[in-house]
């Protein structure tokens, strides 16, 4: 793969660009999305497109210039000619083509060059450029780093800033996951430099929740949480008909799966919810315990050590008890970790 840097000649010019993230967009995948957005929009004069492969939550509606993301979903035809003639894509936060769902096979076809900027382990071979760091903390982090490699953080305002700043805390908990280290906060303080409300962003990202959202997590926490307490795990479960009771929107469950870590004997968790036609499951665990290779091995997922998903095709009741014979087979990693 060649190096990042050589895309700098490259941006000297105008250029078509499309730059795409993952389905279901979180808050590092917007804020390196439009954190990228933003900043080329400050370079020479491109022509370009922001691009969510799926609906966005309104949750990040506040993010500048969020009402420019085109969603695939609505504009399959329009966007499938963009990226076929496009000159650039930039793949941000993800590392596999089935993470833009419906749009992988225009992506994999198009004869763009395409940057990679990703943190996620495995990555696919699409690409013809990357920046991919599986220890960055976040995709924002690497966006911050590719814009320095440009030679243009000059550029970087305080809209750009706040993206990236959505993305860096998000991604680190609040700054509290282990692979936080100076760099990351030494990036904070460079963001803070340009009048970030950094109070504000925190508020905007988790005080937000609606009184039926409170009240099925209270419920959840009540009725639907097991522990498995010779595993130090875990296990919480929601049906379609339960989400329908409490008005509970997609965006509506990010970040219930961690809950259970906060006792002190709980290591390893599980969230796993009822979609159309599929099992969605989120697991986090703490110190080295692999989330990810349970999500791999049993749900067709993966994700980082302690944050991993996958899916599903069953009923609910299966997909529990597979997890909770996957945590007996990991019992000696758990227990220990
Ligand atoms: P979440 O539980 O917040 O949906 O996802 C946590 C992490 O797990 C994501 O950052 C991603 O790395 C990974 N992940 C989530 N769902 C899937 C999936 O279906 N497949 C794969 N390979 N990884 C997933
Ligand atoms: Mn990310």
């Amino acid at each position: 793969m060649n190096p990042i840097i050589e895309i700098k000649s490259l941006l000297e010019t105008p250029q078509n660009i499309i730059i795409v993230t993952h389905a279901k967009p979180d808050g590092d995948a917007l804020g390196s999305l439009l954190g990228l957005y933003n900043f080329l929009k400050k370079e020479v004069d491109h022509t370009l497109l922001a691009v969510s492969p799926t609906d966005i939550s309104q949750h990040f509606s506040w993010m500048p210039n969020f009402d420019e993301i085109a969603n695939y979903e609505n504009n399959p035809d329009i966007v499938d000619e963009l990226l076929e003639k496009t000159d650039l894509i930039f793949c941000l936060d993800f590392n596999r083509c089935s993470r833009v769902e419906k749009a992988q096979e225009v992506l994999k076809k198009s004869k763009a060059t395409k940057i990679m900027i990703d943190h996620h382990l495995d990555p696919e071979n699409y690409d013809d450029y990357r920046l991919w760091e599986p220890e960055a903390i976040s995709t924002t982090y690497l966006v911050y780093k590719f814009i320095d490699l440009l030679g243009k953080s000059h550029l970087i305002d305080t809209d750009i800033a706040t993206c990236l700043y959505t993305g860096l805390v998000t991604d680190s908990g609040s700054f509290r996951f282990s692979g936080v280290d100076e760099n990351v906060h030494l990036m904070a303080a460079n963001l803070l430099k340009h009048n970030i409300n950094h109070a504000t962003i925190h508020q905007r990202i988790y005080d937000t929740f609606t009184e039926n959202r409170l009240k099925f997590y209270g419920y959840c926490f009540s009725n639907k949480l097991e522990f498995l307490n010779d595993f130090n795990a875990a296990v919480m479960y929601v049906n379609a008909a339960e989400l329908k009771k409490y008005d509970i929107e997609n965006g509506d469950t990010e970040g219930l799966v961690n809950y259970p870590l906060s006792i002190k004997s709980v290591y390893i968790t599980a969230l796993f919810i009822e979609r159309e036609d599929r099992i969605k499951l989120s697991i986090r665990s703490k110190a080295s315990i692999p989330a990810n290779k349970i999500a791999e091995k049993y749900f067709e997922g993966g994700g980082h050590l302690n944050a991993a998903g996958g899916v599903f095709y069953g009923s609910l009741e299966e997909a529990v008890a597979i997890y909770k014979k996957a945590i007996e087979e990991f019992k000696d990693v758990i227990v220990l970790g």
